[in-house]
């Protein structure tokens, strides 16, 4: 909760692929239950399918299997993300905001997750719709930002950026993955390589805001 009474800038920040490295975990998945290798490099969009082959509906499967697995359960948090996230708490409002699916087991195996992980980090844990399981919330990851006046947001996701752009006008810092490349560049989406940019950029970005 905000014990201060000024204001602090409210952050959203992702949790896969951005707190916890969910493609490392599919990547090992798929080695150790179907005997594939895959390289980061291959996942060159969010749309599993493409990545994997075959049907969609075949690759919706191995997505729903690795998310009531025991590998997605245990995702290492990415590199730097702990420190980066110890870092931003100190002086902002920090909220998880995930597209996970909000039901048992998924939203337990999530808190538990991020209490193992990022204990106490965050104000609030928001789920937003899913557009794969079509289920849960009915809000979206942009329009809980816009509900809740969230400053920036920490994303890996283009066209999650995008959608916040769009509908809440607030600036996106993306983590640069093969999956979201793209020639274009917009005026609201800064995109860096790590989380020591991460926490950079949003120093910067404060340092401009004019003193209140
Ligand atoms: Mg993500």
């Amino acid at each position: 909760m905000e014990t201060s009474s000024i204001p602090r800038k409210k952050i959203a920040i992702d949790i896969d692929d951005v707190l916890g490295d969910c493609v490392g975990g599919l990547i090992k998945y798929c080695q150790d239950i179907h005997n594939r290798t895959l390289a980061r490099s291959a996942f060159v969009s969010y749309h599993f399918e493409r990545v994997l082959g075959g049907p969609k509906e075949a690759a919706l499967e191995v997505l729903r299997d690795y998310t009531n697995s025991s590998h997605f359960a245990h995702i290492e948090p990415l590199p730097g993300a702990k420190e980066g996230v110890a870092d931003l708490q100190r002086t902002f409002a920090l909220y998880c905001l995930t597209s996970r699916r909000q039901g048992d087991p998924h939203k337990q195996i999530t808190l538990d997750w991020l209490a193992r992980h990022f204990p106490d980090s965050f104000c609030e844990v928001c789920f937003g719709y899913n557009e794969y399981t079509q289920t849960g919330p009915t809000l979206t990851k942009a329009q809980i930002c816009a509900q809740k006046g969230i400053d920036w947001i920490v994303e890996d996701s283009l066209e999650n950026a995008l959608r916040f752009t769009a509908e809440s006008a607030t600036s996106i810092i993306l983590i640069d993955a093969p999956w979201n490349q793209s020639s274009e560049r917009y005026d609201h989406i800064q995109r860096v390589k790590d989380w020591l940019e991460v926490v950079r950029t949003i120093r910067t970005l404060e340092n401009r805001l004019p003193a209140s």
